[in-house]
């Protein structure tokens, strides 16, 4: 049996792959639909597949072969345990986008990107009448649209970097994603019927406001995203969404001893990882957007089934690559932002650590940040403040994807669920 952990366009297109190929499958995705993070349950559910949603693995054992899984809505006490021994795992368990700190970023109102998305798609609610969009990267033009058809009154999208100049650099990847450039083109019009500006090297770097966002300051960035001075200005708006990339979700990888490469999972031509029978596929593997994540997740599916993949799909993974590796340059994070901190910014928001309570000690590794400080150790776990306070800390700190992932346990478990926990895979 063939275990898929999550249902987005990497783990569906492994299961539907893999059950063509004659594998017994089961899907598993702690949402209540199939979909992942871009369809939002606009899937029907992949034939000839088991799937389990409102279902999620929360550990590991055996080299990620052996799922702990509960079943039931994360809130409810009344979650069912199982465990499944699989042959092979193909892991999609995707990413998480990324909020960088700034003065008032703790302000109700100011939301991530994503959520922003995930609102306006699912509930068809703006998060807000007057909204900014700001952050790094293709994926605020998408949200900025979504949130001008469900009615919102969106007063600029700030993108931090240089993209004409960043993507000029890189023309092997604009070739690689120009079936993307039609999209991307959809977008910009989109903005400009709305007459929405969309301006670059551009930033929210304090949000104001007594009990929620009234006004934004915006500033110029120069190329390492320092504030050039004199550029700042007010906009009032009750909302601001930000996003700054995607962080990939590498608890399970991590605890199947998956090796990493550049903060993700490392794997080879057909996906599979270092861990032996556990493949991996999507955002979890590199940033590059639903149609690759679709492929690798086809390429995933077939090897781990023992079915040699296609040449046109292996391709199709190499040119998505070649994109993602352009997107990761041209949209990268410059260290300027660790200016626009105050020494009272919070960066850690389930601990309430600011900056200057994580400058005042001297951590050398993520176990001693945690121990330290207290940055990462909330309900979030590191989860949404560890990539940034890893790199506000001092300068002895020694970055560690590895630790910083390690959660053996991957998602809020119950101690009463842990204590009724089945121990075996019952069949
Ligand atoms: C919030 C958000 C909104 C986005 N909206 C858009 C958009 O509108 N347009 C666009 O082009 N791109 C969007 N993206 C990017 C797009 O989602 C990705 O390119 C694509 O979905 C990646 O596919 P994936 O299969 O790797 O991961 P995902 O689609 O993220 O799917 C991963 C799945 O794994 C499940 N999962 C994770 N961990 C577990 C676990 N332990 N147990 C069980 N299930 C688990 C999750 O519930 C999720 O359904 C969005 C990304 C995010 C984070």
């Amino acid at each position: 049996m063939i275990a898929v952990v999550g249902a987005g366009p990497a783990g569906e297109s492994a299961a539907r792959a893999a059950a063509r190929a004659g594998a017994r499958v089961v899907l598993i995705d702690s949402a209540p639909h199939a979909g992942g993070q871009y369809r939002r349950g606009r899937r029907r559910p992949a034939p000839g597949v088991e799937h389990l949603f409102e279902t999620t693995v929360w550990a590991v054992e055996n080299g990620g072969l052996r799922l702990h899984l509960r079943t039931g809505p994360a809130d409810s006490p009344d979650r069912t345990g199982r465990v499944l021994d699989a042959d092979a795992v193909v892991l999609a368990t995707g990413a998480h986008d990324r909020a960088l700190p700034f003065p008032g970023w703790a302000l109700p109102g100011v939301v991530t990107a994503g959520a922003a998305q995930a609102l306006a798609k699912d509930q068809h609610t703006a998060v807000g009448s007057r909204v900014v969009v700001a952050g790094t990267g293709p994926f605020l033009l998408p949200v900025a649209t979504s949130l001008l058809r469900v009615g919102a009154d969106v007063v600029a999208v700030l993108e931090a970097g240089n993209p004409l100049a960043g993507w000029a650099r890189e023309p092997r990847a604009v070739l690689a994603g120009r079936a993307k450039l039609g999209e991307l083109a959809g977008y910009l019009a989109v903005l400009a019927r709305h007459r929405v500006p969309y301006r670059t090297r551009t930033t929210v770097v304090a949000a104001h406001g007594d009990t929620d966002v009234r006004e934004v300051t915006t500033a110029r960035l120069d190329s390492g995203w320092r504030i050039v001075s004199g550029t700042a200005r007010l906009l009032a708006a009750d909302a601001v969404c930000v996003g700054f990339g995607f962080t990939p979700r590498l608890e399970l990888a991590v605890a199947a001893g998956c090796r990493l490469r550049g903060g993700f999972v490392a794997v080879d031509e057909r996906q599979a990882t270092s861990a032996p029978g556990v493949h991996a596929a999507g955002e979890i593997t590199g940033v590059g957007g639903a149609d690759l994540a679709a492929a690798e997740g086809a390429v995933a599916g077939l090897a781990a089934a023992g079915a040699r993949p296609p040449e046109s799909l292996l391709a199709a993974v190499r040119r998505g690559r070649a994109f993602a590796a352009g997107l990761d340059r041209a949209h990268a994070v410059r260290p300027g932002w660790r200016t626009w901190l105050t020494a009272d910014t919070v960066v850690c928001r389930c601990e309430e650590v600011t900056l200057a309570d994580l400058r005042a000690h001297d951590v050398l590794g993520v176990r001693s940040l945690k121990l330290r400080t207290r940055a990462g150790l909330g309900q979030c776990q590191g989860r949404v403040c560890g990539r940034n306070a890893a790199e506000l800390a001092g300068p002895g700190f020694r970055a560690d994807p590895v630790a910083a992932s390690r959660r053996p346990i991957a998602t809020p478990l119950r101690l009463g669920e842990l204590a009724t926990t089945p121990l075996e895979d019952e069949g």
